[in-house]
């Protein structure tokens, strides 16, 4: 299926990935993709917001005790300027599939050999300044579920 959104403002931006954090579980990656000042940043930025919220607080109905302070880890990489080599040597690909959440702008500079499972947003200026074009490509089983909830 194909997904798109669009936003007008960069605080409708960092609502929807606030949105899109409530489905996201340890292990996800998602690549950031689309050129300086189309939204990247803040998109991380709601993204990292709402998850620090999922660890909020509920009442504990169904349980006596419950265990806080384990909110989900976000790895937050920007790969702009980084050549092949040196992504490498970084060792991304040690935090894929993980502990925690991965999201990485200029994502498509990660070499393919590393992806299993991702989330792909690729985000665009249009022509009517605020606007952004979000269009979304996943691989995995679990990714449609999830964005048709996401943006429903
Ligand atoms: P990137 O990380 O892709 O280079 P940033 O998130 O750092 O982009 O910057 C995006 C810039 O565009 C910010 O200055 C922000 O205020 C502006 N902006 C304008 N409209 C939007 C929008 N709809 N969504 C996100 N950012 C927007
Ligand atoms: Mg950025």
């Amino acid at each position: 299926m194909i997904f798109n959104f669009k936003t007008y403002s960069p605080e409708e931006t960092e609502k929807q990935a606030f949105k899109l954090a409530g489905y996201l579980k340890q292990g996800d990656l998602i690549l950031l993709n689309g050129d300086l000042g189309a939204g990247k940043t803040c998109f991380v930025k709601g993204l990292v917001k709402g998850i620090k919220l999922k660890d909020k607080v509920t009442s504990p109905s169904f349980v006596i005790l419950k265990e806080y302070g384990e909110e989900l880890k976000v790895y937050h990489f920007d790969l702009y300027r980084l050549q092949k080599k040196e992504i490498d040597e970084i060792g991304v690909e040690e935090y894929l599939y993980g502990d925690g959440v991965v999201v990485i702008e200029w994502g498509d500079r990660l070499d393919e050999k590393y992806l299993r499972d991702y989330l792909r947003i690729e985000m665009k200026r249009t022509s009517n300044e605020p606007e952004r074009e979000f269009s979304l490509k996943y691989r995995g089983k679990t990714w449609e579920d999830r964005i048709q909830r996401w943006l429903k």
